[in-house]
């Protein structure tokens, strides 16, 4: 199962990739996560990414690229992964193509979580993660048990500068843009399985789970 989810910031990718991960034991490529803990540990990756990320903005290309072939060259690619944030742009897809075909290893399926505006606003304004272990939180649909604290280790919640209203609405333009695109480009390969990223996160990992059973 070598997946890509796709669809706009707070569409849900996160989530299903964690429970995709979860139940599938593999590995979960997630460029936004690396790239936020490389700001966190002040890389020289992280200190570039850093005014990119504040703004809403796409990290340059050929680091973020460079990323994901680093992680995919240490994981056993036949077991499969989940990629989630990556890719953002052609070019993007283009480059993680020829890497993959080079080591036979092509995509399966590309989920394209489909959702409306007023969702991703309404679910990106009430995120609240874990500034530890980046577990995500929603201050209505999953509130942790204790305000403010992080269910799993404890941590104190914070909101993603990047989530706040301004920036919020940057990246959905960056989004309109530039991603948007990927979906004709995989569309056309013929891998692209489009599922709703309005509905709650168990329907849409129950209908992802059927798409693995039964193709459809
Ligand atoms: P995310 O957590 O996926 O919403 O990503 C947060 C931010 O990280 C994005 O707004 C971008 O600034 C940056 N980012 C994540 N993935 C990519 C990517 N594939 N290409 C360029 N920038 C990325």
């Amino acid at each position: 199962m070598r997946w890509i989810l796709l669809g706009p910031p707070g569409a849900g990718k996160g989530t299903q990739a964690a429970l995709l991960t979860k139940k599938f034991n593999l590995p979960h490529i997630a460029t936004g996560d690396l790239l936020r803990q490389a700001v966190r540990e002040q890389t020289p990756l992280g200190l570039e990414a850093k005014s990119y990320i504040d703004k809403g903005e796409l990290v340059p290309d050929n680091l973020v690229t460079n990323l994901v072939k680093d992680k995919l060259s240490n994981i056993d690619m036949e077991k499969g992964f989940i990629l989630d944030g990556f890719p953002r742009n052609i070019s993007q897809a283009e480059s993680l193509d020829i890497f993959l075909d080079n080591n036979h290893k092509p995509i399966d399926a590309v989920i394209y979580l489909a959702t409306e505006e007023q969702t991703i606003i309404q679910r990106l304004s009430g995120r609240r993660v874990c500034q530890s272990c980046e577990a995500n939180f929603h201050i209505k649909n999953v509130p942790p048990k204790k305000e403010g604290i992080c269910d799993y280790c404890g941590a104190k919640l914070i909101q993603r500068d990047d989530d706040k209203p301004q920036t919020i609405k940057n990246r959905i333009k960056i989004y309109n843009q530039k991603t948007k695109d990927l979906i004709e480009y995989y569309n056309k390969k013929n891998i692209l399985k489009q599922v709703s990223g309005d509905l709650e996160s168990d329907k849409v990992l129950a209908l992802l789970q059927n798409f693995l059973k039964t193709g459809r």
